[in-house]
């Protein structure tokens, strides 16, 4: 399996600047819980920066040899107290008003990115990895959420906690115990980034393989009756351990390489705390500094190290939260190859004539598939495409929906080039049965109404009528309200088909077409399917594609399909006369047909 592109580098590599310019919408749209989460920062940061002091004070009033007349400091001791849960308190007042707005920023992201991806063409969902894509929106949801907290209320507090630590020691005690400290923050900050980008490719490694075993696990899972019917299970499991391997070497080197993050950091710790408590201890031997003064100045360094410690993490976490956002903005900037032209109007449908003029295409530039086409189907009338599986006639249905652009050439309704005119409005005017129908996981009724959502409930019952599913809706327990089960695998392929046209028949578009809508019926079903489809289509321009030639006898015009070109053209008698390429698979259909049904 090729890798997932979304965990390589690529040139639209999203850097810190664009991501923060991502960010910032969210922060200025709640400025009033901004600042609120601001203020608590500051109420919890200054508590807890009067801590050490606290402690200091009433360790000195509780020594002896400072304070012969001992008391017990009452008010100290309470203001400790009051000091020790302010820090905590003014966190958690932070945490929670600030989640609305991470919260909202993710909903916000989420929804973009589930728009952009319906914005994306067809060839990109045929391309696209779904396991890896939706591993990618959760990772960078949850990596924006966490640039948002993190980069307020960790990174630059952080920073101004040790300037101000410094300060103190600076202007309490001398410059030395200010000096060691900014120089072990140097060297820790430095080792850490210096490390965390070394470690960075192999965070991208675990996520790539991480991406690979899920894609593979949902592609297995979705095939569960293909992976049966070969007796493949074995053959999945094997597959996917291959790929949970990589993934545990992946993981097994980023933890090594978090091993000598760790202790490098802890070693720049124990060395800095050493430093100042032997210097820290020489003074007090000397008489220049208190009791209290020792034990403020190591309750400086533990909470300074503390965050510090964090900070590590933090740097870590938001390069790889920085990874994962880019990965989804990475979908986020991929423009959809299909979309309005500049000034394109709204389909104008009078009489809903389709003509394909010179039309070619390709999927591929080394493989044509249309060559310089040229039909039209008028007004109200039924045209009937057929021809060899691969000839190109499913290909023309996505043209006119345009899933795909023409290379050259032009298809237009109602003499209105469809890449002039929006696609919502051409879309609007079509109804298409396709040659697979894949069904949400919903009830038959719902799948139905899908084809449009606003329609009343007579609507639906006389859609469902038409497509002759009455029927096999009685014999159901739950009636319409069954559920069909994962992409409708519990409806047979038949139903599936009526349940496809019943949806299209509500869609009331002007032009309806039926990619192989009766390939999967029972000659009784298909009779009755086609007389509705006939009943649909009589005020409708219709386009039938089918393999069955006895299903499109009565079209207005049957165009027979070779290697992308027009061979044939006219109706059934006439192409029958012709002898023809027509002629010759008709009598093939025909003696098939009284081979297997001699009566
Ligand atoms: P059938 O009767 O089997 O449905 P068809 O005449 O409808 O066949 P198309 O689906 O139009 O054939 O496909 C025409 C050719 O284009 C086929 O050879 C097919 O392999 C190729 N093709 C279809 N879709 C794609 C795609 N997305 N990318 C590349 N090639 C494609």
């Amino acid at each position: 399996m090729r890798p997932r592109q979304s965990s390589e580098k690529r040139p639209d590599a999203m850097n810190l600047r664009q991501s923060v310019k991502t960010l910032c919408p969210y922060l200025t749209k709640f400025k009033g819980r901004v600042f609120i989460a601001l203020m608590a920062l500051i109420g919890a940061k200054g508590a807890t920066l009067l801590m050490p002091w606290a402690l200091k004070e009433i360790i000195d009033s509780v020594d002896k040899s400072i304070n012969p007349l001992l008391v017990i400091p009452a008010l100290l001791l309470l203001m400790y107290g009051a000091l020790r849960f302010a820090s905590v308190f003014f966190g958690e007042i932070r945490d929670a008003v600030f989640s609305r707005v991470t919260e909202h920023a993710m909903r916000d992201i989420g929804l973009k990115v589930f728009k952009h991806l319906h914005s994306l063409e067809l060839a990109f969902h045929l391309d696209r990895q779904t396991g890896g894509i939706s591993r990618d929106i959760e990772r960078g949801t949850s990596g924006l959420s966490f640039l948002m907290r993190f980069l307020m209320f960790n990174i630059v507090p952080t920073l101004f906690e040790i300037l101000t630590v410094a300060i103190i020691f600076g202007t309490l005690f001398s410059v030395w115990f200010a000096l060691i400290t900014l120089l072990a923050v140097a060297i820790y900050i430095t080792f850490t980034v210096v490390v965390t980008q070394w470690r960075n490719r192999f965070i991208r490694e675990a996520n790539a393989a991480d991406n690979q075993s899920n894609t593979r696990a949902v592609d297995s899972l979705l095939n569960y009756e293909t992976v049966k019917y070969f007796n493949n299970e074995q053959f999945e499991a094997k597959t996917y351990d291959t790929f949970l391997a990589n993934w545990e070497k992946a993981r097994l080197k980023n933890r090594m390489s978090l091993l000598a993050l760790n202790s490098g950091q802890a070693l720049i710790i124990a060395c800095a705390i050493t430093a100042l408590m032997w210097l820290g201890s020489t003074e007090v031997v000397a008489g220049t500094l208190s009791i209290g003064e020792l034990v403020m100045i190591n309750a400086y360094m533990i909470q300074l190290f503390l965050p510090l410690n964090f900070l590590g993490f933090v740097y870590r976490e938001i390069r790889r939260a920085l990874t994962d956002l880019e990965n989804m903005l990475g979908l986020l900037n991929k423009k959809p190859q299909i979309t309005d032209a500049l000034n394109a109007k709204e389909l104008n449908i009078s009489q809903g004539e389709i003509t394909f003029n010179n039309v070619s295409f390709s999927y591929d530039t080394h493989r044509p598939i249309l060559n310089n086409l040229s039909f039209s189907v008028k007004a109200g009338s039924k045209v009937a495409i057929v021809g060899a599986s691969g000839a190109g006639k499913s290909s023309l249905a996505r043209l006119l929906y345009r899933f795909y652009d023409v290379n050259a050439g032009e298809i237009s309704i109602d003499n209105q080039a469809i890449n002039s005119v929006t696609l919502n409005s051409l879309r609007k005017a079509i109804a298409i049965v396709p040659q697979d129908t894949v069904l949400f996981n919903t009830t038959i009724r719902e799948n139905i109404a899908y084809g449009r959502p606003s329609a009343s409930d007579a609507e639906i019952d006389e859609a469902i009528a038409m497509a002759h599913l009455k029927d096999f809706i009685a014999t159901l327990d739950k009636g319409d309200k069954t559920l069909v089960g994962e992409r409708g695998l519990k409806v047979s392929g038949g139903e599936k088909q009526r349940i496809a046209i019943a949806r299209a028949i509500l869609k009331k578009s002007h032009i309806l077409i039926f990619d192989e809508a009766t390939s999967a019926l029972d000659s009784h079903s298909e009779q009755a399917i086609l007389a509705a489809m006939r009943e649909v289509a009589s005020n409708h321009t219709s386009i039938v594609i089918a393999h069955r030639l006895s299903t499109i006898t009565d079209a207005d015009t049957i165009i027979v399909l070779k290697s992308g070109q027009i061979i044939e053209q006219g109706k059934h008698d006439e192409l029958l006369t012709l002898a023809g390429e027509y002629a010759r698979m008709w009598e093939l259909q025909h003696k098939k047909q009284i081979v297997c049904d001699p009566s």
